[in-house]
């Protein structure tokens, strides 16, 4: 197929990138692995397998992800369309039937005329020709050594190690203090413990409990950035003389040093999300919802994002692509789905959808396109290409990467003013680039 696009990989970003570039009128070559060869977690034949939960996360659009899918709906997405009708019931969460999502893709994209599948490991990076890198966090390992080649050693990672992240406003300004250690500024956001209250929570993370590793997990060694609840288990003032150090501050409440600190880093210059710093942790969600919130200050947090930690592959996408999702150093190579840093089925495919009409856009002399940083799927780019975002984790859709809305509104309200704004500039923006 003469200045066909090349798609490595067929699962939600990849798929997603060939519809959206077949559909603007260019040829695909879509190649994907299986079944000649498995990721340690694929099983099935067919494209667009959801590798773990049938679940693509709530549908409410005052929801970070529910948002998140009804722009893909606006921008025509594949993957949504057959999302919406391979629905089972599951509440306010969009869950579908994997075998049925998965063979509808599959059938879609077999059966479009202008995609041509290839069942085969792509090992090198092909030199010539547009290309769309999309094979995902369990991407085989010659393409992995091969992406390492292009991007440099420093620049791929193979496990992520995710700590929560919290709204600026849920936290108790009343127990909180801003400080650095030692006086110099007052960068981190500070929540004091006292002894009674840190014995107190190192027993909960003991009991608390863990998402159990895969067995392809399991040989990763974490050192130097082992999962809290490991940390515990070394011994009980392991954390004080660690992230919790309280070493150099000084609570203003109290002109005393607390006796443990865990100490809160800005997410974004505007304040409105923070990380708790050195908390990467394998908790389930609940209890980590119980637990955090036991830290004094943190008693009404709202989530932003949960902590975690996986096999992973994934580049540091601020440093190497442009917000078309360019490879810098290569125009012609595009990085698409959780391989750029993004975390989650609906965003690998948000941004295979980009992906692939950016690559269309190239090869037909059109102006490439970045969505406004004010929609969830702008900010997902926006956060993944942000320069300023050095110490780079991979990253689900939430509200804390979008702007907050003027005014003062708070928790529902100022989630359901950022979707409506978000929703209305995607329409704009739509409509400006005739999508
Ligand atoms: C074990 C596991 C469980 C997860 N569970 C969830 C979950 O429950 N919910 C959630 O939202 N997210 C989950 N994720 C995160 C992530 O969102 C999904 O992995 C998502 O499928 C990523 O989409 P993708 O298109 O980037 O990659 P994938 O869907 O993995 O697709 C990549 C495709 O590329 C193919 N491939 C790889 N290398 C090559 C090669 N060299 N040549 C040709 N083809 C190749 C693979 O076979 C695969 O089909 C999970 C991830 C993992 C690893």
């Amino acid at each position: 197929m003469a200045d066909a696009i090349t798609i490595v990989g067929g699962g939600l970003a990849g798929c997603e990138a060939a519809w959206q570039a077949a559909q603007a009128g260019m040829s695909v070559n879509l190649y994907e692995m299986k079944p000649v060869r498995f990721s340690p977690a694929h099983v099935s034949p067919l494209l667009a397998e959801l590798v773990c939960s049938n679940s693509l996360r709530s549908n409410n659009p005052h929801n970070a992800v529910g948002l998140l899918k009804e722009e893909l709906r606006l921008l025509n997405s594949l993957i949504m369309k057959v999302a919406d009708e391979t629905r089972v019931p599951a509440g306010d969460a969009l869950a579908v039937d994997r075998r049925i999502f998965a063979e509808k893709i599959t059938c879609r994209l077999e059966t479009h005329p202008r995609i041509k599948i290839l069942r085969e490991e792509v090992n090198r990076i092909p030199k010539e020709g547009i290309l769309v890198l999309a094979s995902g966090p369990l991407t085989s390992p010659s393409l992995v050594e091969s992406i390492q080649k292009l991007t440099g050693q420093d620049s791929l990672y193979f496990y992520d190690a995710i700590a929560p992240i919290v709204e600026g406003d849920s936290l108790n300004a009343h127990i909180v203090f801003r400080a650095s250690r030692y006086g110099e500024g007052n960068d981190y956001v500070n929540c004091p413990m006292n002894r009674e209250e840190y014995y107190r929570f190192i027993e909960e993370l003991k009991r608390g409990e863990k998402v159990p590793y895969r067995d392809f997990e399991s040989p990763i060694h974490f050192e130097g950035c082992l999962p809290i609840e490991e940390m515990v288990e070394r011994g009980i003032e392991t954390l004080a003389h660690g992230p919790m150090k309280p070493v150099g501050l000084i609570n203003p409440r109290t002109g005393r040093m607390p006796y443990a600190v865990v100490q809160l880093r800005l997410e974004n210059e505007r304040g409105t999300a923070l990380n708790l710093v050195g908390f990467q942790t394998k908790l389930k969600w609940k209890e980590q919802e119980r637990i955090f919130r036991m830290i004094p200050g943190l008693e009404n947090a709202s989530f932003l994002r949960f902590g975690s930690m996986h096999r992973n592959t994934f580049i540091h996408s601020p440093t190497l692509l442009e917000k078309t999702l360019q490879f810098k150093k290569e125009l012609r190579i595009f990085f698409a789905g959780q391989i750029t840093g993004v975390e989650g089925y609906v965003e690998s495919t948000a941004m295979g959808l980009i992906a692939g009409i950016n690559a269309a856009c190239l090869v037909q002399n059109k102006s490439l396109m970045v969505p406004p940083e004010t929609t969830a799927i702008g900010g997902l780019v926006h956060y993944v290409t942000n320069q300023q975002n050095r110490e780079f984790q991979p990253m689900n859709v939430n509200f804390g990467i979008l702007p907050p809305p003027s005014g003062r509104l708070r928790g529902r309200d100022k989630h359901k003013a950022i979707a409506e704004k978000a929703l209305k500039d995607l329409q704009e923006w739509i409509e400006l680039n005739g999508l």
